[in-house]
């Protein structure tokens, strides 16, 4: 067995090998930034969340009486050395200089900045390097870079990491009882979007812990979501429910996450985004309406996406009944 964490680890794969030596010169502590985050915030976490949903990962039935039983599911969360199996496809069939510059994507991307601001003031301060300064070389170099941006764009590479989401930086694995973070993952994320490692790793946990709550919580009755239903439902509904109370809840709970959240909602697929279509997230009772809809859509043993979008024009016109 390997003891060791982060770094100090040693990986077989030689993939993960190029990319672990690559971000490791830019972000020394990213396997402990890691950890601290998820330490940190695990519990608190936890706790909006169970208040948000009504849910819990324990269940006490109190209701019988002499058969009291107390059913404790508890969800870990594990930082992964590995990386997610469809991530590591995608990047074992990149050629290994590409992905060397894709891990330097938004260094290139700075350094054009900087490039650029050092043209525009070079006659301001051209007394500091006696006047041997031409711009032609730093022209020359922006261009450079330019292209190459434009050339690795065309592999549409970002795009595919993306596509391979959700399990790039995270993934709840309900049959373990468990959630992965792949800090590796997050370093690459970091790489090539510049978004922060302690917001990518927030953001991971409260997804994935979402769907532990939504799928595998105790509602007040004590009932859990169906596992069998589970296995043929719609993406659309449980990654839905996983975002409508991420985006909640970081807009209640920790705004300065947000515009990180919407930056990477931005590049996932569709499915992680349709929630947005199900009721107005500004309405005053939003939490009591998702979770009548959750606990309608477990209890109801709703699978497919046609099934679910009937139950939400039911949830929308008695609400508006009410109003009424
Ligand atoms: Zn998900």
């Amino acid at each position: 067995m390997n003891n060791k964490k982060g770094y100090d680890r040693k990986f077989q794969n030689p993939t993960t090998l190029l990319i672990v030596q690559v971000i490791k010169q830019y972000l020394p502590d990213l396997y402990d930034e890691v950890e601290r985050t998820k330490e940190r915030n695990n519990k608190y976490i936890r706790g909006i969340i169970s208040a948000r949903t009504g849910l819990t990962l324990s269940s006490k039935k109190h209701r019988l009486p002499n058969q009291e039983t107390i059913e404790i599911e508890k969800v870990k969360i594990e930082i992964s050395d590995d990386l997610p199996e469809k991530l590591l496809a995608i990047l074992d069939s990149i050629p290994e200089i590409l992905l060397t510059y894709i891990l330097h994507f938004n260094k290139m991307e700075k350094t054009i900045n900087e490039l650029k601001f050092q043209e525009k003031n070079s006659n301001d301060i051209n007394f500091l390097i006696d006047n041997h300064y031409s711009s032609n070389g730093l022209n020359e170099s922006i261009g450079y870079l330019e292209n190459l941006i434009l050339k690795i764009q065309e592999q549409n590479i970002i795009e595919r990491l993306f596509k391979s989401s959700p399990n790039i930086i995270g993934e709840y694995i309900h049959e373990e009882n468990k959630i992965n973070i792949y800090w590796i993952g997050i370093g690459i994320i970091n790489q090539i979007t510049n978004l922060r490692v302690d917001e990518l790793t927030l953001i991971t946990m409260l997804h994935e812990l979402l769907h532990a709550y939504t799928i595998q919580g105790f509602d007040i009755d004590g009932n859990q979501w169906d596992k069998h239903i589970l296995q043929n439902i719609n993406l659309q509904i449980t990654e839905g429910f996983a975002q409508i109370y991420s985006d909640l809840i970081i807009q209640e709970n920790f705004s300065y996450l947000h515009k990180t959240f919407i930056s990477l909602s931005k590049r996932l697929q569709p499915h992680y985004k349709e929630y947005k279509s199900w009721l107005d997230l500004n309405d005053r009772n939003i939490y009591e309406k998702v979770r009548e809809l959750l606990l309608k859509t477990r209890n109801s043993r709703i699978t497919s996406y046609a099934q679910f979008e009937k139950l939400l024009k039911s949830i929308e016109k008695n609400s508006k009944d009410i109003v009424r």
